[in-house]
């Protein structure tokens, strides 16, 4: 049996480096790319980081029965095709959905065995340096993205695994363990390189322990604080690496 992943997150967050890294190092993942109706942005090519269909070729597809979830975010469509589940089921690979929190919805009630990771920033001082730093977006977009965030990190508790994602490396290392474990948990296979030490970095970001870890971030973003219980930290650290 294949795992499905379902990663949910506020952009900017870190969500698209996290993935890219995992792609690099977790073999016989496949990544599943979404239908949107929005335009692309940058460097986004059709095929890589979204199939870019109109409305009307949308609307078709749902008609079609084509997706297995589908939403609207932000104004525009985006789902996932029933396809993509096929093929890695087909390949015996395990599938990796990076979706909003509707979606993770309408998957888990589909597919109740899905695994849920919701990553977090470490606060909002944080998120706010990320947008502004990446530089895609203008200034009204960045705070529609931080109110639209305060919002969305409101539903972590829904998530079986939360993950901070603070420092790059130690975040991957995290995501690592999760997938691992939750892939041998499923595929029932024996024998995992380095499985205790696996096994307690994904259960330290398990739901039921994050508690005292994510209760200042919630709190920052609740109180729409710019001073944050951070270590010293987020913004700074990573102010003085984009200076370097
Ligand atoms: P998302 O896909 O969640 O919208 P991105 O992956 O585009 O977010 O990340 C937003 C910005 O934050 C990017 O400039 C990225 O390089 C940076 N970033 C991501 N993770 C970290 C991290 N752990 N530490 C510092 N910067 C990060
Ligand atoms: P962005 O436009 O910034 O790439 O993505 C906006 C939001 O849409 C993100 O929260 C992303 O996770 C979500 N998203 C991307 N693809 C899908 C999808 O296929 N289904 C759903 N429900 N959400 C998606």
């Amino acid at each position: 049996m294949i795992t499905v992943f379902i990663v949910s997150a506020p952009s900017g967050s870190g969500k698209s480096t996290l993935v890219s890294e995992i792609r690099k190092i977790v073999p016989g993942l496949d990544f599943s790319v979404s239908y949107t109706t929005r335009p692309p942005r940058g460097s986004e090519h059709g095929g890589r980081e979204y199939y870019f269909v109109s409305r009307p070729e949308f609307e078709a597809m749902v008609r079609n029965g084509d997706f297995l979830e589908y939403a609207d975010v932000f104004g525009n469509y985006y789902g996932t095709a029933q396809r993509v589940l096929k093929n890695a089921e087909g390949n015996g690979h395990d599938l990796l959905l990076d979706i909003d929190v509707q979606g993770a919805e309408l998957v888990k009630q589909k597919l109740p065995e899905a695994v849920r990771i919701f990553i977090l920033p470490p606060g909002l001082q944080t998120l706010e340096w990320r947008l502004r730093n990446r530089g895609l977006d203008r200034e009204d977009v960045i705070q529609r993205r931080l109110a639209t965030a305060t919002r969305e990190i409101e539903n972590y508790c829904k998530y079986d695994y939360i993950l901070v994602n603070d420092r790059l490396e130690e975040s991957v290392e995290n995501l690592k363990a999760i997938l691992l474990t939750e892939r041998k948990r499923h595929s029932g296979a024996v024998g995992l390189e380095n499985e205790t030490e696996l096994v307690g970095r994904a259960q330290r970001c398990r739901l039921a322990n994050v508690q005292q870890r994510v209760q200042p971030i919630l709190d920052s973003f609740r109180q729409g604080r710019r001073q944050e219980n951070e270590t010293k930290t987020g913004p700074e650290r990573e102010a003085g690496k984009a200076r370097r």
